[in-house]
């Protein structure tokens, strides 16, 4: 561990264990979706895969640090730097393309361009997030503002497609889902009916599509599953925190839920939602479904398609931005009431769940919603 400023030392210490919270809460009980608090601390704290970078915090051009080629893959996996050749590594030195790619990737979630780790970017780096690019093909596909209205977003158009605009053609307008993969929840299967469906009719609500859960895997356009770890698609997942979730766009289908994570699935926002860690599974469902049919993220911090949303709360009505973004592509439904006004959260808890959209070495562009923004949340504690 490098230099720490204090505030990042507690910062890193308050993570640990959030972290630590949330492992314990997922593994040692079977019913992972609500996590007990008061759980012994059997198993060793989950490591945030990207907790290290709290110590990059105040890099900027020209440091050389321990780390930095680290950041660096990071950012590379996300679309803000090339590949480096498997000849050449990435070094640990801040130069000027690092410097370019960290100003872009503050661009997209809002922050000052300053081209160096401030606080507030490491922070945001740190929050667990999509597995997926959020640049694709030298074009961010999140930041459509210009530098100068940073901040001013709303009233904007700001929601993406996926990169060649992908979607559902004409004739397939009603779509049908199966939950295929349940192994590795302990949500009981009448729960993840009603959850999906409800996530579904979110979109069905406001456009033409139609959705039906089909039993039959076969017969579905949308499979639905958890997975843990490496499961067969390049896009592993990571434990507790980090990657919540990724959805292929059209007309793959496939949505794939982290088992790893402390879902909440009850729908109420009661108190197994408060626990730290917890992450509502419909929020979750409702966002990945908006990849699905082919919307990549948004800019606007109220939307579905935004890439961070709140854990310990839901998000789950779509926002203005959203529904101009899916009506574009799919049309109205003429019964459609409009969207409810945005309320203020009260909420003192924020969770990050970042996604992009990203070509994959394959070739397919997977988008992956994203975890816990419990180092928003302590930093807003503290
Ligand atoms: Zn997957
Ligand atoms: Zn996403």
């Amino acid at each position: 561990m490098g230099k720490s400023g204090s505030p990042s030392l507690v910062l890193l210490l308050a993570a640990a264990m959030a972290a630590a919270v949330v492992f314990v809460a997922s593994s040692s009980s079977p019913v992972a979706a609500f996590p007990v608090a008061g759980l012994p601390e059997a198993e060793p704290p989950f490591p945030n895969p990207w907790l290290a970078f709290q110590n990059l915090s105040g890099c900027h051009m020209g440091d050389e640090r321990d780390g930095l080629a680290r950041l660096k893959d990071y950012l590379s996996h996300f679309g803000y730097l090339p590949e480096a050749p498997s000849s050449s590594p990435f070094s640990d030195a801040f130069d000027a393309d690092l410097e370019a790619a960290i100003a872009t990737y503050q661009r997209n979630f809002g922050l000052n361009a300053t081209g160096f780790l401030d606080p507030p970017t490491v922070s945001q780096m740190v929050a667990p997030r999509c597995g997926v690019a959020d640049v694709v093909n030298g074009t961010s596909t999140m930041d459509r503002r210009n530098a100068s209205s940073a901040g001013g977003a709303h009233g904007r158009h700001l929601y993406t497609y996926f990169p060649g605009g992908p979607m559902w053609p004409p004739f397939r307008r009603e779509l049908r889902y199966a939950i295929t993969a349940t192994a590795a929840t302990s949500i009981d299967r009448a729960t993840l009916s009603a959850v999906f469906a409800r996530a579904f009719a979110r979109w069905s609500d406001a456009t033409t599509l139609r959705f039906a859960e089909t039993a039959s895997e076969a017969d579905a356009d949308i499979t639905i599953g958890f997975y843990a770890g490496s499961h067969g698609d390049g896009e592993a997942f990571d434990g507790p925190l980090g990657t919540l979730a990724h959805a292929f766009s059209p007309t793959d289908g496939r949505f794939h839920l982290d088992a790893a994570e402390a879902w909440v699935a009850d729908g109420q926002g009661g108190a197994s939602s408060s626990s730290p860690g917890a992450v509502d599974l419909e929020s979750v469902a409702v966002h990945e479904i908006g990849h699905l049919l082919g919307l990549g993220h948004s800019s606007v911090q109220g939307a579905i398609m935004y890439p961070t949303i709140r854990t310990g709360t839901r998000k789950v009505d779509l926002e203005a931005d959203d529904v101009q973004g899916i009506q574009s592509m799919y049309g109205t439904n003429p019964d459609f009431k409009g969207v409810a006004p945005t309320s203020p959260s009260t909420s003192s808890r924020e969770m990050d769940s970042s996604a992009g959209t990203g070509s994959r070495p394959g070739g397919r562009f997977v988008a992956v919603v994203v975890a816990v923004g419990l180092l928003l949340l302590l930093l807003l504690s503290l």
